[in-house]
């Protein structure tokens, strides 16, 4: 039975546990309806973007049902995370993971035996191994959550086959609601979490992907560090920040960089050690305005609230991809954002990608299709924001929160510029790469060219009009079209695409139109327009809030918890522009539970106070 000091109630409703125990007066989006489906035993498959508020949906109903809450999620990290939060609105939460000692862990078993626990967290193979079920099924059980259930379909990124095992769940404990909940939610992934986790009767809710307060833009890559370097400096000084490379070479190259310049920058990838690895994610979370330059082995599991961008520099490996590691940024709903910077070698990597795959043609497809689609964002001249959420399924206005809403783009027609270069790369006989063949087109008398007697070609000079940079760019974009492949095994030379994309252009039958490469001279960096959410706090609130994140700090280091935890950024902000002046008025901010009032309040009233 539950003691008076937890936040457990069976049989309140989910709006007064959400108050009470969270301290916000309001569900957001489709929260509510999720939470009262849940709650009166209905299983549930939700398709909810990162920074959604996914887990309310299920700590609440966990809360308001008799029994104790089994979350499965993939992830430590994940896990302790979600954890440390919980048990600072005074829930009775544990996390059975390798993390905990022989002690511990035995201490949580026992609290599972005698009814003691609101939440169990834990890894699909602890769930699955040994004993576990057998004493879950001695206990009553409020409900199954399993996070993150892209995990058990291939088509998801992060495949994990244990996670298919969990259909048993469905066999055993029969009369326990399940709620499956992914990020990731394009239409061939749905059906199959859904099959895979014999979820085949619950309703589905499918949130909206749109994360309105993130501003997408994308950039060709030319200098990729310094581009970074003046974003940072420019955008985002002591920011908390994530930057994604391919590579593990480029990403520790990109934090020396960046730690040379004076930002303070962490390496994150699979080839450190896991002591190294954990020690910069810890980094990462408690300290305020660490950039991590990371693989993707960064990756879920980072419920950072107030991470406010994610650059990209190098193209991510798929559009879910992309719209997952860019979810990481602005999660508590203030400004954020992501930043991708691609090039040719890119776009080439991607298409010889497509080429190679040698999966069963069925697989090849979808395969083929989720690429053209990222490669399609990235060339696009309408809003981004369209772009990406088409292909979750949604359809929005322009946004009005991307380069391409912000900077409009007006395709050029420019067939006769596709048809020099690709008759100059027929006439080079596929044989050089993008340079020279730009070289060619502009009529450049370099030795190369003499040496060849590709200065004597029809084609040679007659593209002068243009800057190098333009053709470049429109090489880039033929490659993105399909029309020109970059042969990467030799040394990049530029090849004819498929015949029937290409000899309607040569004819003159098919037009082509390609966003404009602006000349040097023009690109002058604009002044960045007004943005549509607010930067975190007005000027006059800036001196308080500052002190309230001190304070916010000594408080968490004292507890060995990410700041965070205590309070994210939006309650301390709501809390500098609000000023309350006494316990009733500080039980109004969101975020403050009856816990944190308890804990809190005095303390932060005091500095409230203080910075009269
Ligand atoms: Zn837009």
């Amino acid at each position: 039975m539950p003691t008076d000091t937890s936040a457990h109630a069976p049989g309140a409703t989910p709006r007064d546990v959400l108050s009470r125990v969270f301290g916000h007066s309001e569900f957001l989006g489709l929260q509510e309806e999720i939470v009262d489906h849940v709650t009166a035993s209905g299983d549930a498959l939700v398709l909810m973007p990162t920074g959604g508020g996914k887990s309310i949906c299920f700590q609440v109903p966990a809360l308001c049902r008799e029994g104790m809450g089994v979350v499965v999620s993939p992830l430590i990290a994940l896990m302790e995370d979600q954890v440390a939060q919980l048990v600072q609105a005074g829930v009775h939460a544990v996390a059975l993971t390798s993390h905990l000692s022989a002690v511990q862990a035995r201490d949580a078993l026992r609290a599972i035996d005698r009814g003691a626990l609101d939440i169990l967290y834990v890894s699909p193979e602890r769930l699955l191994g040994d004993t576990l079920l057998d004493r879950l099924a001695a206990v009553p059980i409020a409900l199954f959550a399993i996070d993150e259930a892209h995990c058990v379909s291939q088509w998801g990124h992060d495949f994990r086959p244990e996670y298919r095992e969990l259909s048993i769940l469905a066999e055993r404990f029969p009369s326990v609601p399940r709620i499956a909940l992914t990020a990731t939610a394009d239409e061939v992934t749905r059906r199959d979490i859904a099959a895979q986790l014999d979820l085949r009767g619950a309703r589905v809710f499918v949130a909206s992907f749109n994360r309105p307060n993130i501003r997408y833009r994308v950039r060709v890559k030319d200098n990729p560090r310094r581009q970074l370097l003046e974003f940072i400096r420019s955008e985002h000084d002591g920011d908390a920040g994530i930057v994604y490379a391919m590579s593990r070479k480029t990403v520790e190259a990109t934090a020396a960089f960046l730690e040379k310049e004076g930002i303070r920058a962490l390496p994150y990838h699979a080839g450190l050690d896991a002591r190294t690895r954990s020690a910069h994610h810890e980094r990462f979370l408690m300290e305020e305005g660490v950039v991590m330059a990371a693989t993707i082995a960064f990756g879920m599991g980072i419920d950072k609230p107030d991470v406010r961008f994610v650059a990209h520099i190098d193209m991510p490996k798929s559009f879910e991809a992309y719209y997952q590691e860019t979810g990481r940024a602005g999660r508590d709903g203030l400004a954020a954002d992501a930043l991708m910077l691609y090039g040719l070698q890119d776009l080439a990597l991607l298409r010889g990608l497509m080429d190679a795959s040698t999966a069963p043609d069925a697989v090849r497809r979808i395969e083929v299709k989720k690429l053209e689609a990222l490669l399609g964002y990235c060339e696009t001249a309408r809003c981004r924001r369209q772009v990406m959420l088409e292909y979750f399924g949604e359809t929005i206005d322009p946004c009005g929160n991307c380069d391409t809403c912000l900077e409009p783009v007006e395709l050029m027609d420019r067939t006769e510029e596709a048809r020099m270069i690709l008759s100059a790369i027929h006439r080079c006989r596929e044989s050089f790469g993008s340079r020279h063949i730009v070289d060619v087109v502009r009529g450049a008398s370099t030795e190369k060219a003499r040496r060849f007697g590709h200065d004597r070609l029809n084609v040679f000079g007659r593209g002068g009009h243009l800057e190098e940079r333009q053709w470049l760019g429109i090489v880039r974009q033929l490659v993105a079209l399909g029309m020109i492949r970059v042969d990467l095994e030799h040394h990049s030379v530029l090849r004819l695409g498929p015949t029937d994309r290409v000899a309607p252009v040569l004819r003159g039958e098919t037009p082509v139109r390609l966003r404009p490469e602006a000349p040097r001279a023009a690109r002058r960096r604009k002044a960045a327009s007004e943005r549509p959410t607010p930067k975190t706090v007005s000027s006059e609130a800036r001196g308080l809030f500052d002190a309230l994140r001190a304070k916010r700090l000594e408080l968490a280091q004292a507890q060995d918890v990410p700041a965070y935890v205590v309070f994210n950024d939006r309650s301390l902000a709501e809390m500098a522009e609000r000023r309350p002046a006494s316990k009733e008025d500080f039980a109004d901010i969101s975020g403050v539970g009856a816990s944190k009032l308890e804990r809190y309040a005095e303390t932060f009233l005091a500095v409230i106070r203080e910075h009269g």
